[in-house]
């Protein structure tokens, strides 16, 4: 427990009105306006920055609101900070043992995808570089660098959730794996793909080819990545000096599908169905947060994990047996500002979630 204390105190964690203790670290990353915004809107931003982690959100119909969270990225902020911010204590904790979930929250468009691949995963302008390529560099350096290990081993897995079903993007028929929950390992999915990885360059190719499988399931049912979910899994092994034992943490990376909501009017068929389904799942995942931080609801156990597929792989990740840091994503641009102030509001109120008592730290 007390590597989570010391996370807390580092991340005090923020609220739309305030700071309070907590133990989910919850950032807002504003991108720049893009060239569309700039020519349609001009240069005027909703944000106005008050410190490194407060800002004032200006609204036409709401006003002003001010909002803390564990750190603010604005729009020249580099992805080496967000990295060693968000990720770099996640992935230094995971190498000890304890797992860890980063989650990019925000509407399509926002800079998710950014934050978390990088223009590309095969990026090599190193400031541009995503938070994968950081992390998986940052996995195999901490396991370098600690002492602790005989033998340890590093495998990668990657699904995409589409319309509540689980696709393995390692093996494309694999398109309905099943979530199981076993007493001692946790949340599981049956049968899934485990990529052995020996070192980043080969962690990068897996990673780029199972993007590439996304964009050819995606091709093939005609809709683009923002309407799915997209979990990267790390499992990492390690059989350690002391006894001659093995530990097994997990590295969960989420790239959200976006928040935005779809116009009721317009949509229907299948652009309708994906809206539901996308809606249906990011509420559920506003509805664990709600139980996860009502004290009622912790203490009877309430929490519908089983709603959505989503909340259910998220399941240990954000009951409290990991670090987890949520990133929300947001364009600046007073014309977006009714999907940022939600994006923020979902990011205030996850910052609120407590540490269950099964979280492990050594
Ligand atoms: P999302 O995944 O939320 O749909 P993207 O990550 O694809 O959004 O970002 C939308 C566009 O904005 C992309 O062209 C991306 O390159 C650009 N972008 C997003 N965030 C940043 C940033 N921090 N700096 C520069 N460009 C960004």
């Amino acid at each position: 427990v007390r590597g989570r204390l010391q996370y807390s105190l580092i991340h005090s964690a923020g609220s739309e009105s305030g700071k309070k203790m907590s133990n989910i670290a919850v950032c807002a990353r504003f991108r720049p306006l893009s060239t569309k915004e700039r020519r349609d809107d001009g240069d005027s931003i909703c944000i106005q920055c008050l410190d490194s982690d407060t800002f004032t959100f200006k609204d036409e119909k709401e006003g002003n609101s001010t909002f803390t969270f564990d750190r603010v990225f604005y729009e020249n902020s580099e992805q080496a900070q967000v990295y060693d911010f968000l990720a770099l204590p996640i992935v230094q904790d995971a190498v000890k043992y304890t797992n860890g979930t980063i989650i990019t929250y925000g509407q399509t468009g926002a800079g998710k995808t950014y934050s978390m691949e990088g223009p590309g995963i095969l990026e090599s302008d190193d400031q541009k570089k995503g938070l994968l390529p950081r992390v998986v560099d940052g996995i195999f350096e901490c396991i370098k660098s600690s002492k602790n290990a005989n033998k340890y081993s590093v495998k990668l897995s990657m699904v995409e959730i589409y319309m509540e079903r689980v696709r393995d993007l390692f093996d494309l028929a694999k398109d309905n794996i099943q979530i199981m929950e076993n007493k001692s390992q946790g949340i599981l999915l049956n049968g899934i793909t485990e990529v052995s990885i020996k070192d980043p360059g080969e962690a990068l190719q897996s990673l780029a080819s199972g993007v590439a499988n996304r964009a050819v399931g995606e091709t093939q049912m005609n809709i683009t990545s923002s309407r799915s979910h997209c979990v990267y899994i790390f499992t990492l092994q390690q059989e350690l000096k002391k006894d001659n034992r093995s530990r097994t943490s997990k590295l969960v990376l989420v790239d959200l599908a976006g928040s935005e909501k779809v116009e009721k009017s317009g949509a229907e068929g299948r652009v309708l169905e994906e809206a539901k389904s996308i809606n249906k799942s990011l509420s559920a995942l506003g509805n664990v947060i709600n139980a996860l931080t009502s004290g009622s609801s912790v203490k009877a156990n309430h929490i519908p994990y089983r709603d959505s597929k989503l909340t259910r792989i998220l399941q240990d990740a954000l009951g409290g047996n990991s670090r987890t840091a949520l990133l929300c994503c947001c364009s600046p641009c007073p014309s977006n500002a009714p999907e940022s102030l939600s994006t923020l509001r979902f990011g205030a109120r996850a910052s609120h979630i407590k540490a269950s008592p099964r979280v492990k730290c050594n």
